[in-house]
């Protein structure tokens, strides 16, 4: 059968395509139903090739399983194939085929029946599928996202539970800090309280101590005052007694009366001294400050001192600028510089010398500094700072010898004190001692 060959008219327009090709592929014949399916007219198919009237997918089908499938079976039901419209439209279509021998060479019959309503379905089948996939996909990710949130949630929630646990012992911490703070304020409250009690204790003893001391100088003053006057009577009487007043005197009655004069003279010196001291710890001295010269106070007592000097023999030097200026009461200041001087002589072998001299000042406002520096005995460097005190004698072999009474530096430095400066000492025992007034610097007359 040639595809020239008129099909029986029922067939060319039965309600299929029909198709009838050789082994070797040609198109052998065609129905016109076909035809129109594909938009073909007939001179399109002659000779030509079944594969002409696939898509590309169905051509490799046809070769690979749909022929060796009716080499095979001798025939094909219900085989999906996609046929190529004259315009490449792509007609879907069910297809059954038989392949038997005819006149001598075998030919394929194929009847062919478009499926446009399952094309829809199976489409639609697809779209759902692929729908349904996506949706599945889409809830895995999802969930994948939850879990990871929960995860996160997970240590976030343990990290504030930490956090907290953290918190908790701060301010454990805290309160124990704050208890034991108010616990050291309330002891620092009562020691505070204390220390108020004990300075309140210390100043009422300050005031009973003071007044005791007034009450002290106040008894000595007038204790040295009613022992003076008797002291200069029995004075007056021993010298009337020597001068024969009362009948001629024995020598042996001579020597006891000088021996009394001699102890009456101490007596007053003491009872003087006391008294002396007595008024300056009162603070019953009265100061008459002016600007002095040093050199003029020191001069105007060298006559004073200079039978003493000649007597042990001791070198005396004087070593201080006319314009030296201090602000002193000269009185005392004379005072002063005759005991610092009596202790010098009094404390240096003969033979011995003593300075008093100014160090050089470099600053007007600086104050005086007048050293009476001698080669005596010295002091050892343990009673170095007691001998400003009252009634203090360093006990070498020589001070017992020297007479005194222990309180000449004490006034001295009172004295000073009371001028606005001070009185120090250097000394080491051997190699004599220096005494250090400081003074008060007056304008230079330069
Ligand atoms: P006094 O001279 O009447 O004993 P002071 O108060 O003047 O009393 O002196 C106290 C003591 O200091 C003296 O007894 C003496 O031991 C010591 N002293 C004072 N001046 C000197 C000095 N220049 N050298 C050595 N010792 C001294």
């Amino acid at each position: 059968m040639k595809h020239g060959v008129p099909l029986d008219a029922s067939l060319d327009d039965a309600p299929a395509g029909f198709l009838s090709f050789s082994d070797d592929g040609t198109i052998q014949a065609v129905n016109g139903t076909l035809l129109t399916m594909l938009n073909l007219t007939r001179a399109d198919v002659v000779d030509a090739r079944v594969e002409t009237l696939l898509t590309v997918g169905s051509r490799i089908f046809y070769q690979t399983h749909f022929f060796p499938m009716l080499r095979l079976h001798g025939r094909a039901e219900e085989i999906f194939l996609l046929l190529r419209s004259k315009d490449n439209g792509e007609i879907a279509a069910l297809v059954n085929a038989v392949r038997r021998e005819r006149h001598g060479s075998w030919i394929t019959d194929c009847v062919i029946m478009q499926v446009r309503e399952r094309q829809k379905f199976e489409d639609a089948l697809l779209r759902a599928k692929q729908q349904a996939d996506d949706a599945r996909r889409s809830a895995e990710l999802q969930r994948a996202a939850v879990e990871t949130a929960n995860a996160q949630l997970e240590r976030q929630a343990l990290e504030l539970e930490l956090t907290q646990r953290q918190s908790e012992e701060l301010s454990e911490e805290l309160s124990a800090q704050t208890e034991e703070l108010s616990v050291q304020a309330e002891e620092l409250g009562r020691i505070n309280d204390e220390l108020m009690l004990r300075s309140e204790e210390l100043e009422q003893q300050r005031v009973v101590a003071e007044e005791a001391n007034r009450a002290k100088s106040t008894f000595l003053a007038s204790m040295s005052h009613e022992l003076r006057t008797p002291l200069n009577a029995i004075g007056g009487y021993v010298q009337l007694l020597d001068m024969g007043i009362h009948g001629a005197v024995t020598d042996a009655q001579r020597d006891a009366l000088a021996k009394i004069a001699r102890s009456q003279r101490h007596l007053l010196r003491l009872i003087n001294e006391v008294l002396n001291f007595a008024r300056v710890e009162a603070g019953r001295v009265e100061y008459s400050i002016h600007a002095v010269p040093i050199l003029d106070v020191v001069e105007g007592i060298r006559p004073m001192i200079e039978p003493q000097l000649a007597a042990r023999r001791l070198l005396y030097e004087v070593d201080i600028p006319r314009s030296e200026m201090a602000c002193v009461d000269l009185e005392k200041m004379e005072q002063v510089l005759l005991n610092l001087l009596s202790n010098a002589i009094k404390f240096t072998p003969p033979d011995g010398r003593i300075t008093v001299s100014t160090e050089p000042g470099d600053g007007a406002d600086r104050p005086v500094r007048l050293l009476i520096r001698d080669t005596g005995i010295g002091i050892p460097a343990d009673r170095l700072s007691q001998v400003f005190d009252p009634f203090v004698q360093v006990d070498t072999g020589h001070t017992r010898n020297a007479q005194g009474t222990g309180l000449g530096l004490a006034i001295s430095r009172d004295l000073v004190r009371g001028m606005g400066g001070d009185l120090t000492a250097e000394s080491r025992l051997g190699a004599g001692s220096t005494f250090i007034l400081t003074l008060p610097r007056a304008e230079s007359a330069r």
